[in-house]
């Protein structure tokens, strides 16, 4: 299939891209290409114009600054997948980069391509969620900051404004408790569902847990009653079998020719009772 007829440009500073953008209100990003060239070929979304930030400086890099981690939007998924800063200081990511896609997909798609992308079943919109991550934009009206709590609302939507590109994502480094589960029926495709779950260990116990889930329903969200439930005390075995049933009774997950609704809502139960556990020795 071929594309839509559409301009291009490859500007050479951020300034410049982001007044492309300003320019024309059907003008698009373009980064990795991996999401945004197949729904151009499937004729799903017809730019004017195309800004390509592959030559925009200050876009890449991974810098540990400490309690935070800040991943530039340029960032390959190979980048963080072969990263010794993500490995010890985020290996959340590590164990959920090798599920995306290929190696040839992950050579070519970013961090904040994905990212800005939301797609629900991507794995970093589950992640930073489950992360609490911190966006950082910037647009004409200068540049803002926007918290993963806030950024992901609906499928394939986020709080980002069209004439916004996403710079950076700055994720903190104190969850030291994680987990991240993904079905799919193989390695390599999109997954069935996915969720992540993270905290802070503090006297035996697992403190702030944050648990999302992402593919088997609509728009990527947090499993809030999940949560609380791992806010009540030591995770256990019973605690773990008590949020795997929690966590049926607080989805609404989709249906498709992949698994139908009540499939996913026992990988979804069987996922959080995977990750509680996985909590539990992280605890
Ligand atoms: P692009 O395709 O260039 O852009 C995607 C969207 O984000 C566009 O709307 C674009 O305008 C916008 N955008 C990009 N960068 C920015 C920015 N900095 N600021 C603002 N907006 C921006 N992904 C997964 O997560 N899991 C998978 O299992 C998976 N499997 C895949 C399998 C195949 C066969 C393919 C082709 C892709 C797959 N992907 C998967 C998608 C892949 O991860 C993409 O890399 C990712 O979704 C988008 O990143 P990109 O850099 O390619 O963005």
């Amino acid at each position: 299939m071929k594309p839509p007829k559409f301009r291009y440009v490859a500007p050479r500073t951020l300034d410049e891209a982001v007044e492309h953008l300003a320019a024309d209100p059907d003008a698009k990003v373009l980064s990795g290409g991996q999401s945004l060239m197949p729904l151009l070929a499937m004729r799903l979304a017809a730019p004017s114009i195309l800004v390509d930030l592959q030559h925009v400086p200050g876009l890449d890099g991974i810098e540990d600054q400490g309690s935070s981690v800040l991943i530039g939007a340029g960032v390959t998924h190979r980048e963080i997948e072969r990263s010794d800063v993500i490995a010890q200081r985020l290996p959340i990511l590590s164990s959920a980069v090798v599920h995306i896609a290929h190696p040839q997909i992950r050579s070519r798609g970013t961090f904040g391509g994905s990212t800005a992308h939301a797609d629900p079943s991507g794995e970093w919109p589950t992640v930073l969620l489950a992360l609490g991550a911190t966006m950082h934009a910037v647009g004409p009206r200068g540049r803002r900051t926007i918290e993963a709590d806030d950024f992901f609302v609906g499928p394939f939507t986020s709080t980002l404004d069209e004439d916004e590109i996403l710079t950076h994502v700055s994720v903190p480094t104190t969850r030291t408790a994680w987990s991240f589960q993904e079905a799919a029926v193989k390695r390599g495709d999109y997954g069935l569902a996915l969720v992540a779950a993270t905290g802070i260990p503090r006297d035996g116990q697992l403190a702030e847990a944050r648990v999302s889930v992402g593919a088997a329903v609509g728009s990527v969200r947090r499993l809030t009653d999940v949560e609380r439930l791992l806010s009540r005390g030591p995770v256990t075995d019973a605690l773990a079998e008590e949020a795997a049933l929690t966590a049926a009774a607080s989805v609404d997950p989709i249906s498709d020719i992949h698994g139908n609704s009540e499939y996913r809502r026992k990988l979804v139960a069987s996922l959080v009772r995977r990750a509680v556990l996985e909590l539990k020795n992280g605890a």
